[in-house]
């Protein structure tokens, strides 16, 4: 009787120990779930007729304002897809991203932290007064002063070697060879003027080591960078899967230090409307104004939508639409947690 108490004991406390090693995040649930998410927002925003392409830039008025595509890749490297997977528009501001992981991955967290800083500004992307407010420090690396001054860091002598080095890190991240949108290079390079004047007032208040022109122009080609829905779901898939690209198998960025790169795409990804969209979603995404949204689900997925006509605050109607009705139709909020 003593034995077949301790046995029951033995068998409680193991099962015990089993639930509470579980995580109370649920799974994502299976593959034919996942694809009508997808193809439900496909369908419920595709005659949406809200918003308007970005003109700021000459050329990305000129970008076909129906263009929608929607893809998302699990973190195990599944792709789900509906609409134009095909066609590349601009990176823009999602590039930011991606050359803040290559500095924290080349110089660690605190490079980045310690230099411009990780708060919101509370201002416009492009704001001289949130330059001013601190100097250039207390500010992001998804702001222009802050991604500017973040291009600046890259490691790799001269500025080809790191323009070479800052596009193949893209493109590992996408896992393909990624390349420049012409057009939309010499558009921007044209009339990046107030960019220039950024990166010079960054530059006074030493957070430039190097020339602030030269920074500027591999900046903006860095936003000229082309990427489909795919594209940028790999890349957002690579972060949900700490660091490491599901697809190609190949680590981009240390595990330990995706944490704050997603920080600071909670705080700052979606320009004025990043709270919202957090309290909407609770994922960290960036938005740019080619017309692309990535979001991150840890550990589950990334998502990517790209459909050009933003909203007031700068990001794409569409795509926030579709990847918040994707995101919580598959529980990916990351702080959707099931009580013990
Ligand atoms: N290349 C754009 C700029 O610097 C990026 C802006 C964005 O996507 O937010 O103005």
């Amino acid at each position: 009787m003593k034995q077949t108490v301790q046995v029951i004991r033995i068998l409680c406390i193991g099962f015990a120990c089993l639930f509470a090693s579980q995580s109370y995040a649920a799974e994502l649930p299976d593959a034919k779930t996942i694809q009508a998410a997808v193809d439900k927002a496909y369908k419920d925003y595709k005659t949406l007729a809200e918003g308007a392409n970005a003109d700021y830039i000459p050329a990305l008025a000129k970008v076909d304002p129906n263009l929608y595509g929607i893809a998302l890749v699990t973190a195990d490297g599944k792709l789900y897809k509906a609409g134009d997977l095909a066609t590349e528009v601009s990176i823009q501001s999602i590039s930011k991203v991606f050359t803040m992981a290559k500095v924290i991955n080349e110089s660690g967290v605190n490079s980045i932290y310690d230099n411009m800083g990780v708060d919101a500004t509370g201002q416009v992307f492009n704001s001289i007064v949130a330059i001013e407010q601190n100097q250039g420090a207390e500010m992001n690396p998804l702001v222009n002063p802050g991604a500017i001054a973040t291009t600046s860091m890259v490691k790799g002598g001269d500025g080809k070697a790191v323009w070479d080095s800052i596009l193949n890190y893209y493109s590992d991240f996408a896992g393909r060879q990624l390349s420049v949108l012409d057009d939309i290079y010499q558009s921007e390079a044209a009339t990046n003027q107030r960019n220039q004047a950024l990166a010079m007032l960054m530059k006074a208040y030493g957070h430039i080591e190097g020339n602030a022109l030269e920074a500027t122009d591999i900046y903006t080609r860095q936003c000229s960078v082309g990427v489909n829905a795919k594209d940028l779901a790999v890349m957002a898939a690579t972060l949900a899967n700490g660091g490491k690209n599901p697809i190609s198998g190949k680590t981009l960025v240390k595990a330990e230090d995706v944490p704050e790169i997603l920080a600071v795409m909670a705080t700052a990804g979606l320009y004025d409307d990043a709270g919202k969209w957090l309290y909407k979603t609770g994922l960290p995404a960036k938005s740019g104004v080619g017309g692309g949204i990535i979001a991150v689900s840890p550990g589950k997925f990334g998502v990517a939508v790209i459909s050009p006509p933003l909203d007031p605050a700068g990001n794409s109607v569409r795509a926030q639409k579709a990847i918040a009705d994707i995101s919580n139709a598959l529980g990916g909020n990351p702080y959707q947690i099931i009580p013990h």
